[in-house]
C-alpha cells in the first residue's frame, strides 16, 4: 500500500463526505434556483452546507459565498482593488494571491510585500509599518502551504482593525488543521478549499463580512445573492459542508494525532540522517506539516526515488522549463537555490498511521544516501 504524505497538496475524501456526495449526485439533482420540490431539496442542501461552513468559522451563514476553489475566492476578493489603491501583502503568499496581485500591480495597484524572516514568519509589526493612509486592503496567508508556518493573523487583524483597513486571509491550509475562528480573528474576508481537509476538489468558499464594492468574478446569474453566478455545484457544496462539520468535531483529536505523526517523523529523520534541518519555528507550524532540508540532496530526485518506493511527498523546488526553480517562499526566507533544492515537504493527514511513519523513517536514510552519492556529496 502506498504511503501518502502530501496532504497539503490534496487530501483523500472522508467516507462521510463521499457518502453524502453520492447520495446528492444520485438523488438530489434539482437546481437550487427552481421553485418545485426538487429545487427546494437542492436549496436545502446548499443552505445546510452554508450553516456547516459558518459554524466551523464562527461566522454568519449569509457571509459565506460558495466558489469553485480557494483560487477563485482569492481572485474574487483581490480583483476588487482598483488602480491607485494600495495593498499590503507578504512575500510568502500562495500563487493564487501573488499572481492576481502582480497582475493588478501592472494595472496601477500599489503593492507592498512584507518580508518573512528566515523561519518563514511575517511580523505583525512589519505589516503595520507597511500600512499607509491610502491602504485599501491587507492580504495575508494564515498558514503557509510549503513550510506550514502559521502567521500571526490575530495580531495582524488587530493592526488592521486599529487602522480601519479590511483584512483578507487565505486560510486554505489552516482550516481543518488548526482553529480558524473568525470571532477571534475578525478578518473581513477569508478563503478556504474543501479538498485540503477531506472534502472534494472544485469546492471552496469566500467568507465576506461585507461584500459591498466586491463584484462577482463570475457574473450572469443571481446565485449566491449575486456574489457568484452559475448554478451551484450542489454535491461539491454538500461535501464541503460535511468536511467542515467533521473538522469542527474532530479538530482537537486531529491536531494531537497529526502532531504526533509529524514529530515521530522528524525524530526519526533527525536521528538517522546527517545534515538535515527542519524549517519553521517548532511552536508555530501546522501540526501536520514537516519541512526538511536534506543538505547536498536534489529534492526533486528524492521525490522520484520515494515515489518508486510507494511514498508520496513534495519538493521545495519545481522544474520549470527544464531548469530547477527554487520555491519563491524559500527564497523569501533567505535560502540559497542550493538549500531550497534539498527541501522536502511531508504533510500528514487522515489515514496516515504510525506504522507508515516508521516505514518511511526506515527507508529514508538509505534513499537519501543514494541520492547524495549520485550528487557526488
Ligand atoms: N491558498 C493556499 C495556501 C493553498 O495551499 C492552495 C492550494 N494549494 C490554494 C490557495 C488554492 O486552492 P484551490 O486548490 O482550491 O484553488
Amino acid at each position: 500500500m502506498r504511503i501518502y504524505l502530501d496532504h497539503n497538496a490534496t487530501t483523500p475524501l472522508h467516507d462521510e463526505v463521499v457518502e453524502t456526495m453520492l447520495r446528492v449526485l444520485h438523488d438530489d439533482y434539482g437546481n437550487p434556483s427552481s421553485v418545485h420540490a426538487e429545487g427546494a431539496r437542492a436549496r436545502e442542501l446548499v443552505e445546510r452546507a452554508r450553516e456547516q461552513v459558518a459554524s466551523l468559522l464562527r461566522a454568519a451563514p449569509e457571509e459565506v459565498v460558495f466558489t469553485a476553489s480557494a483560487t477563485e475566492a482569492n481572485n474574487t476578493r483581490l480583483r476588487a482593488l482598483r488602480p491607485g489603491q494600495h495593498v499590503v501583502t507578504t512575500e510568502i503568499e500562495h500563487p493564487s494571491v501573488e499572481a492576481p496581485l502582480s497582475g493588478l500591480e501592472s494595472l496601477g495597484v500599489d503593492v507592498t510585500r512584507v518580508q518573512a524572516d528566515s523561519e518563514g514568519c511575517v511580523a505583525a509589526a512589519a505589516v503595520a509599518d507597511a500600512c499607509r493612509a491610502d491602504t485599501a486592503l491587507i492580504a495575508v496567508i494564515w498558514a503557509n502551504n510549503e513550510t506550514g508556518v502559521i502567521q500571526p493573523v490575530e495580531a495582524i487583524a488587530g493592526e488592521a482593525a486599529a487602522r480601519g483597513i479590511p483584512l483578507h486571509v487565505d486560510a486554505t491550509q489552516a482550516v481543518g488543521k488548526i482553529p480558524v475562528d473568525l470571532s477571534r480573528v475578525p478578518a473581513s474576508s477569508l478563503s478556504l478549499s474543501a479538498h485540503k481537509f477531506g472534502g472534494p476538489k472544485g469546492s471552496g468558499c469566500l467568507f465576506m463580512r461585507d461584500s459591498a464594492g466586491i463584484d462577482a468574478l463570475v457574473s450572469g446569474g443571481p446565485q449566491e445573492a449575486g456574489r457568484r453566478g452559475g448554478t451551484e455545484n450542489v454535491a461539491g457544496i454538500a461535501g464541503l459542508g460535511v468536511a467542515c462539520e467533521l473538522a469542527e468535531r474532530e479538530l482537537p483529536r486531529r491536531m494531537a494525532g497529526y502532531g504526533k505523526l509529524r514529530d515521530a517523523l522528524w525524530e526519526g529523520i533527525r536521528g538517522s540522517i546527517p545534515n538535515v534541518r527542519s524549517n519553521g519555528p517548532q511552536d508555530r507550524r501546522l501540526p501536520n506539516t514537516l519541512h526538511v532540508e536534506f543538505r547536498q540532496t536534489a529534492g526533486e530526485v528524492l521525490v522520484q526515488v520515494l515515489d518508486l518506493e510507494g511514498i508520496s511527498v513534495s519538493a521545495g523546488a519545481a522544474c520549470s522549463s527544464g531548469s530547477i526553480e527554487p520555491s519563491r517562499v524559500l527564497v523569501a526566507m533567505g535560502r540559497s537555490p542550493e538549500e531550497a533544492r534539498g527541501c522536502l515537504r511531508f504533510s500528514v493527514g487522515h489515514g496516515v498511521s504510525a506504522g507508515q511513519i516508521e516505514e518511511v523513517v526506515a527507508q529514508l536514510p538509505d534513499l537519501v544516501a543514494r541520492v547524495r552519492a549520485a550528487e557526488g556529496a
